[in-house]
């Protein structure tokens, strides 16, 4: 069994690199060179494509394994390909997977510094660093990596609800606990209350404006009349740049708001405000750009709308925590996520510890598990995320976005002018996130007044966006289209309150540039000519996988 593990007398990695090019080498075959997924020949079900796998006896040869598995890669997404436009999901850098992949072969704990050495202090060094970033100190402040930006959201509740009561995490919850986010706040705030347990209908929604920030008044009234029901609040769950929108609520103001209502009923605790920037930290960047020298180069509706995202989000300062997800807009591999706290004495609290002062931590008294989630913990994510801040640098995330920003920004411009297209989120969003419809030939109706059309209208409307999107998806299966964007039943409803799909482009690849964008629109205008000749007798026959249904509710 020796052979299978690293010489502890020569500790050579040759065999590592050797054996990741045999790899290689397997997966090869399916990239589809040009085409943002990989190629696939997959047929039926899960159970039909692993019905040969099954326990051996015997040891397999890796070469014959990684046959097998690089199998398994097909369908993938290759996500620094420029054909990417399905989510937030970067492409990660070599220099973070390399670190992280020869780290693993010493398979160092989180869970305490005496196995995992001076590793461990990778992740103090990235907390300093963040720290630094929002204008933190870095002697009262801490943070940890846990297990996604799904855990940020759920320590912040977690450390909401020990505010209220220190006794909870021994006693268990005999309180009627809320917590609060708003309608445009991501799923996952409801999810852990659920696994917290104080229920998912105890995830209290604010209404929110056009624009998808949170409304105020509504806040808190709504804070006002639980609290005189005798309910407890654990935490505020503030946007800090949502998923499609990109809104980022009015975070100062909300800690004002919830300091008023603390004075008001003289509670003995301050109920958590926690961001969920767990995508809008990275606009922290630009705190650093001076925008009046505009070093590169950009446009200035870009400039704009990134010094607004960027004034917005500076206002983290403020609250109690937040979430950074190094998966999303830290370009690293999954699971890069690091909940940050202002006190890091509340992280402590969290497995009753007497808090061990920052200047006093040392190899050997540095035990995270004891307050932690998990126990054990992958070093992963800390090794990617301190690799990354170092190898970009401030600049380097000022690039990278600038670049997604500008390149997006095209786009929505040449669709400004353009007949047969209409990107709906210019208005309402400063993101980089596109969506946009096509529209019939000589259709002269619009997304914006669509709503006051009737519903036969609205409907064939919308049957036309989902039968280009089909169209689209088809032509993936067959390479003929290089890039792979998405369907996707938007935010915006329509003057009559219902919603139709919409197309999405959500590109993350730093090879997403300028040019890439002018092929982009030269292309997706070309097929609409196309589809529209072929458009009554289309009917999908082979696609990738089960496409988005048609969205009209
Ligand atoms: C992605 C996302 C989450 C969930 O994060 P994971 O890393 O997928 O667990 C939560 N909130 C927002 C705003 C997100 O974009």
């Amino acid at each position: 069994m020796k052979k299978y593990f690293m010489n502890p007398w020569k500790m050579e990695v040759t065999k590592l690199e050797e054996t990741i090019g045999e790899l290689h080498q397997k997966v090869i075959p399916y990239f589809n060179e040009g085409y943002a997924r990989m190629n696939d020949d997959i047929i039926g079900n899960y159970k039909e494509l692993i019905a040969d796998e099954k326990l051996e006896y015997d040891s397999q040869k890796i070469d014959d394994i990684y046959i097998k598995l690089a199998k398994y890669s097909q369908g993938l997404i290759k996500w620094n390909d420029p054909g990417a436009m399905l989510n937030i999901n970067p492409p990660a850098t070599i220099a973070s997977v390399a670190a992280t992949s020869y780290f693993s072969l010493f398979n160092p704990n989180g869970a305490q510094d005496m196995s995992s050495g001076h590793l461990l202090a990778c992740e103090l060094a990235v907390v300093k660093m963040i720290c630094q970033l929002v204008g933190w100190n870095e002697n009262i402040s801490g943070g940890i990596f846990t297990f996604g930006g799904k855990s940020t959201n759920m320590h912040a509740i977690k450390q909401g609800i020990q505010r209220i009561d220190s006794q909870i995490a021994k006693n268990g919850i005999d309180e009627k606990i809320l917590c609060f986010s708003s309608m445009q706040g991501h799923i996952c705030h409801k999810e852990v209350c659920s696994w917290l347990g104080i229920g998912e209908n105890n995830c209290i929604r604010i209404e929110t404006d056009e624009l998808g920030v949170i409304d105020l008044i509504k806040l808190e009234k709504s804070m006002c009349d639980y609290i005189e029901k005798g309910y407890q609040i654990a935490t505020i769950i503030v946007s800090g740049c949502t998923t499609l929108q990109m809104t980022i609520d009015p975070i100062k103001e909300i800690v004002e708001l919830r300091d008023r209502v603390v004075k008001k009923y003289n509670m003995n605790y301050k109920p958590r405000v926690h961001v969920d920037s767990v995508i809008g930290w990275v606009w922290l960047f630009y705190k650093y750009y001076n925008f009046n020298i505009n070093k590169l180069g950009l446009s200035e509706i870009v400039l704009e709308k990134l010094s607004r995202l960027c004034h917005k989000i500076s206002e983290i300062k403020y609250a109690d925590s937040f979430g950074v997800d190094f998966h999303k807009t830290g370009f690293c591999s999954y699971l890069s996520s690091l909940y940050m706290v202002k006190d890091r004495d509340e992280l402590y609290l969290q497995g009753n510890r007497t808090p061990i002062k920052y200047s006093e931590l040392e190899y050997g008294n540095y035990s995270p598990f004891e307050y932690t989630l998990e126990l054990s913990r992958p070093l992963s994510g800390p090794i990617a995320a301190y690799v990354n801040l170092k190898l970009f640098g401030i600049e380097g995330y000022q690039k990278i976005m600038g670049n997604l920003m500008e390149s997006t920004q095209y786009i929505k411009d040449i669709f400004k002018n353009e007949e047969r297209f209409e990107v709906v989120n210019e208005k309402d969003s400063d993101g980089f996130v596109i969506l946009f419809i096509v529209k019939e030939l000589g259709s002269t109706f619009s997304f914006e007044t669509l709503g006051r059309e009737e519903e036969r209208i609205v409907i064939q409307f919308g049957e036309y966006i989902h039968k280009f999107y089909m169209y689209l998806f088809e032509k993936q299966k067959k390479n003929e289209c290089w890039f792979s964007l998405d369907y996707s039943s938007g935010y915006r409803t329509l003057a009559s309150g219902k919603k139709i799909g919409v197309l999405k482009v959500y590109p993350m690849s730093p090879y997403f540039d300028i040019m890439q964008a002018r092929r982009f629109v030269d292309d997706i205008k070309k097929m609409l000519v196309e589809f529209d000749k072929v458009k009554e007798n289309f009917e999908v026959k082979e696609v990738p996988h089960k496409p988005r249904p048609f969205v009209y509710r």
